[in-house]
């Protein structure tokens, strides 16, 4: 029997999460904030002109940086796939949407590549204004320290709450909605996933054009027609692999 990643990726997500959970509920020994690995990028600046990490970041968000751009450029944005918890919540949020409204209105191609252009807007607007006050301001905005924060010291008050709906119903709309359009560490990731060694690769040879993998793509990446899926996009969710009918047509290798 076949047995689906996705229990094994969900699996892994919900200890992800859980450990996630117990740190924001001040039972660990650190702050849950000391696990973002944008804070690493956060401090880059305060780094380089004071020597000293911004706010309540530390050596810890940069190492992650480090080592998550090295997994990126090793298996593309696997840990958006398999890690991230704010990614685990959407994607939950995105199935119980494709559940309940079964005909979703589908984003064209087009303007789905004019949307991901947010992302870099966003990675730009937060760094301007962290490099320039040297604080979290934008934390009221960002829904991982919003959400397991609880929305506390630092959250926007009731612009966070609007924030946070917003992006949940646009979760249950169009899968995968904040990590697509807003996410400003996914931006960050975009080039060093290029190149991410470790990729799905379609034997033409076997496929039957059938368009499952299109179809059970959260990304809407265009899988039937790719030989190698480079897409910066792919997280290596395999969601597309485990639709496949046909034997061995879709297989993850180390490709360039
Ligand atoms: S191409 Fe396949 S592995 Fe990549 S994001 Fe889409 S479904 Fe997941
Ligand atoms: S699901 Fe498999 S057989 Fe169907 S189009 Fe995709 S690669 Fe080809």
């Amino acid at each position: 029997m076949k047995i689906r990643s996705r229990y094994i990726r969900y699996g892994l997500m919900t200890i992800i999460l859980a450990q996630v959970i117990y740190l924001a509920l001040g039972l660990g020994a650190r702050s849950f904030e000391a696990y973002c690995p944008f804070g690493g990028m956060e401090s880059l600046w305060g780094l380089f002109t004071a020597g000293e990490f911004s706010c309540a970041l530390g050596p810890l968000n940069l190492s992650l940086l480090i080592s998550l751009i090295v997994l990126v450029a090793l298996s593309k944005k696997s840990f958006c796939g398999w890690a991230c918890p704010i990614g685990f919540l959407g994607e939950l949020l995105g199935r119980l949407g494709g559940k309940i409204w079964k005909k979703r209105p589908r984003i064209s191609a087009k303007m789905n590549f004019r949307l991901k252009l947010i992302r870099y807007a966003v990675l730009v607007v937060a760094l301007y204004f962290t490099y320039k006050t040297g604080e979290l301001i934008l934390r009221g905005y960002d829904p991982f320290y919003i959400i397991f924060s609880g929305f506390g010291h630092g959250s926007a008050g009731v612009i966070s709450v609007i924030v946070t709906v917003a992006i949940a119903i646009g979760a249950f709309i169009i899968p995968m909605m904040f990590c697509r359009y807003l996410c400003p560490l996914g931006a960050v990731f975009d080039p060093f996933s290029r190149i991410g060694l470790i990729k799905v690769t379609r034997d033409e040879s076997s496929c039957t054009s059938c368009g499952n993998c299109d179809d059970a793509c959260p990304h809407d990446i265009p899988v039937m027609t790719l030989e190698k899926i480079r897409h910066r996009d792919c997280t290596n969710c395999l969601e597309c692999v485990d639709a496949c009918p046909e034997r061995d047509t879709l297989q993850v290798r180390v490709e360039l």
